[in-house]
């Protein structure tokens, strides 16, 4: 960018060794039970370097749902083979199947799209039928997979590879033991009706990993794609920590602009917010606090864990964001960075802003 601080905040430091480990460590819990891994990019906007430490931690294939993102590997030289995890659209399906080696996708449409591409290529595509378990996002249901995948057999140029599932994105519907076994069912029929042995049998995302090590997994499923898990170190059904595993492999440092003590509450008459929103305040009476310059357009604020006590995050607006920090340890200045951890939904934020550097540890 044309404009850049002397220290470079805000910033998101990415420690590769750490996103490394955490992947080891879901590799390895995932191929005691048959289950190899995909490493997802997309919250990373297809890092190349993240992508790099994934697959020196042991992952199969880098996964990514957009395009764009795995141009933008396969121009860092990332050679192993990619999924494009999100359908692509119809004017998308050459670029498809130029930049990855395989797409999840739930339409005839997309298929006959993917086809015909391949064939102008003189290639051919493989493809991993989705099919819906429960969580209403992506994927026919299941009364309608065999004969979707019955139908994509036969569309020259694409190859019907794997069937998956994905849960827990929109719904919230946690991976079971019977859900996942629809998959295996549907494995099944597609062998004996159609005689396609299927390579691929994709069980899910981050959610599965605590079916994985509890072993209750069913036998046949063959790949899980894990981006949350591996990147933030927590079990995205409740959020837990995972043994074993960082929880900062991201860290985002903003610098304070303004720290002064005032009232808790705002004065005057109260109507809605910069984003439309009436919010009720507590009378903690006269409270240092801070501000950071950053905001909404970089960050999630309900999703920022400040790294020292005493510290809280009262919100923000698009370019700064407020803090309580009469609590705080050590007397926080003007031009003095403050560190958090974040969630999925800030390291999204902060990844896809271009204001926020992004710097390798
Ligand atoms: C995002 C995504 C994943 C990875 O999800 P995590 O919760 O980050 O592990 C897996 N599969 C699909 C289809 C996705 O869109």
């Amino acid at each position: 960018m044309a404009v850049s601080t002397s220290r470079g905040a805000p910033r998101l430091e990415i420690s590769l060794d750490k996103i490394e480990e955490n992947a080891r460590a879901v590799v390895e819990m995932c191929g005691r039970r048959g289950i190899e891994v995909a490493g997802v990019t997309k919250v990373t906007c297809g890092h190349p370097e993240v992508a790099r430490a994934m697959l020196r931690g042991g992952v199969r294939w880098i996964a990514d749902s957009r395009l764009a993102n795995l141009g933008r590997l396969r121009d860092a030289d990332i050679s192993c083979e990619t999924i494009l995890l999100r359908a692509p659209m119809l004017d998308e399906a050459a670029d498809a199947v130029r930049l990855a080696d395989m797409s999840l996708i739930s339409s005839m449409e997309t298929a006959r799209a993917l086809g015909e591409a391949a064939r102008a290529r003189g290639a051919e595509h493989r493809v991993i039928l989705m099919v819906d378990v429960g969580d209403l996002r992506e994927g026919v249901l299941p009364d309608a997979a065999l004969d979707t995948a019955a139908r994509i057999a036969r569309v020259e140029g694409v190859r019907l590879y794997g069937i998956g599932t994905n849960v827990a994105c929109y719904g919230g519907v946690v991976p079971t033991y019977e859900n996942m076994s629809v998959l295996l069912r549907l494995r099944d029929r597609i062998r004996n009706d159609l005689g396609v042995d299927l390579e691929v049998i994709s069980g899910g995302n981050s959610s599965a990993l605590p079916l994985v090590a509890a072993g209750q997994v069913p036998q046949g499923i063959n790949q899980l794609r894990i981006g949350e898990s591996m990147l933030l170190g927590r079990d995205v059904t409740y959020r837990r920590p995972l043994p074993g595993m960082h929880l900062d492999a991201f860290v985002l440092a903003a610098e304070a602009i303004e720290v002064a003590r005032k009232p808790s509450v705002p004065q005057g008459e109260i109507g809605q917010d910069a984003f439309g929103k009436v919010r009720t305040f507590r009378d903690r009476g006269i409270r240092r606090r801070a501000i950071l310059a950053c905001g909404r357009q970089d960050i999630d604020p309900e999703g920022l864990r400040p790294l020292e006590s005493g510290i809280e995050v009262l919100g923000a607006s698009s370019d700064h964001l407020i803090l309580d920090v009469e609590d705080s340890d050590r007397e926080i200045r003007v031009g003095d960075e403050v560190r958090f951890t974040m969630s999925y939904g800030c390291l999204l934020a902060a990844m896809t802003s271009p204001y926020v550097h992004k710097v390798v540890v």
